[in-house]
């Protein structure tokens, strides 16, 4: 069965502040906004991509 947590997290893109590279991330849906899913590391430098800034959301339309 799935949480109500799981079915917010959803694939996307975040730009990295570290490494100005956008990356990959899983995006925590709230409402009409995304952040990006606490807990994750950029890919590319490692650095918590909390901060970053969410670029791209899946079915946005
Ligand atoms: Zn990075």
């Amino acid at each position: 069965m799935k949480t109500l947590l799981e079915d917010r997290i959803h694939h996307g893109l975040a730009h990295c502040p570290i490494c100005t590279h956008t990356v990959p991330a899983e995006l925590d849906l709230k409402g009409k906004y995304a952040r990006v899913a606490a807990g994750q590391k950029c890919p590319r430098c490692r650095s918590s991509l909390e901060v970053a800034a969410v670029i791209q959301i899946p079915e946005a339309a």
